[in-house]
Parts: C-alpha cells; structure tokens; sequence
C-alpha cells in the first residue's frame, strides 16, 4: 500500500454551482485527457472534491499517486483533496465545510495521519520554484485553522486539557454521546428528552432492547 503522509487542500479556483456535478465532470476529463498517454489509469489530480451542498466525488483512487501538490514526493505521500470554488473570492458554505471535516476525519484517522501534515497547497514548497506560496490554491477565505480544529478535536469545547477528555472520547466513540452540532457543552443542563436518550443508547449498547 502506499505510504500516505499528507493531505493537500486545494480549491477549484472556479465558480461550482449546483452540488459541483458539472465542474467536477469537466475537471476529472481535463485531468485524464492530460495524462492519459503516460498515465493510462490515470483519473484525477484530486482524490477527492467536495461541492458547496456538501457533495462528495471520488477522483484519483486513494492508492494511486496524482500530481497535485508542486511536489514529486508530497505527490507520492499525499492524497488530494479539492473543495470546489473559488475561496479567493468566495466564502465556504457550512454545508461544504462539514462534509469536508467528515471526509478528513476519516482519512486522517484511516491513514494516522498527523495535523501538521494536513496543509493547504500554497504551504508546499514547490521543487520547481523552491519556494512556497508559489499558488495561491486554496484561496485567502478558506477556513484552514477552523477546519483543522474541528477535524482533530472531537468536540469545539472539549479541548485537550479537559479533565474527563478519555471518559467522553470512549462514550463518543460508542455511540452513547454524541455532542449537538460538534459541541459538548460539558456544563449545560441535560434536558429529560437528552436524558432519555442516553439511556436508551446505554440498553441498546448492552443489549438489553
Ligand atoms: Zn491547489
């Protein structure tokens, strides 16, 4: 298997309306019309793209390489990943910033792959140039700090310093707490109705309903 280090966002740098079908369609034949001599299973630069509704398509198989990053190793240790639009100009719907959180978490947790290896394109330093900052890829707006915050911590407000991080993590983790809208509120009162459900998750989890 590939030895995937890296996650590389990029951004379209393109209008995508809609759930991005169509510019994900033309970006994908572009890209293999461009490499398809040298590169016959060549699918896409981008592993993955994500359009404003949320919409998610699979471009470049995850254990295939693609040139997307300025970088011959970065390519070869990366997945890349694109949010379609243009982020120069434009600010992320919450709906693509949550579909993108999802999708990172998964791949960072199925390959451990560490936040400081989660970088935006213009952070590579480019082997042509030599220099970063050789793109402006993904775009002045894109919420970077606010994405790598929600995708390696479980909740907003439970940070690491939190005395019962470990009890929470293994309650998220069985499915028994599941935060509201990826916050905890550790010291909000629980409604009733919250209280039932937990208890309900608690039986189904101990097979007793
Ligand atoms: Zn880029």
């Amino acid at each position: 298997m590939r030895n995937i280090k890296y996650i590389i966002l990029h951004h379209s740098a393109t209008e995508a309306p809609g759930d991005g079908s169509a510019v994900a369609d033309a970006i994908m034949l572009n890209h293999r019309r461009r490499w398809q001599i040298s590169f016959p299973n060549y699918v896409c630069d981008y592993h993955y793209m994500i359009g404003q509704t949320g919409k998610i398509f699979k471009g470049q198989p995850e254990e295939l390489p693609s040139w997307h990053a300025t970088n011959y190793r970065v390519n070869l240790e990366s997945l890349g990943v694109c949010f379609l639009g243009n982020f120069e100009v434009n600010i992320m719907s919450k709906e693509q910033f949550n579909a993108g959180v999802k999708l990172l978490k998964e791949l960072v947790s199925k390959y451990g792959i560490k936040s400081e290896n989660v970088l935006r394109h213009k952070d590579v330093v480019s082997d042509i140039t030599g220099l970063r900052n050789s793109t402006l890829c993904p775009g002045k707006n894109f919420p970077y700090e606010e994405m790598l915050t929600s995708v390696f911590s479980l909740f907003k407000d439970v940070g690491d310093d939190y005395p019962y991080k470990e009890e929470i993590t293994t309650l998220y983790n069985l499915g028994i707490v599941l935060g509201d809208n990826g916050e905890m509120r550790p010291k909000n009162c629980l409604k009733r109705e919250e209280g039932f459900l937990l208890i309900y998750r608690l039986l189904k989890f101990l097979g007793k309903i």
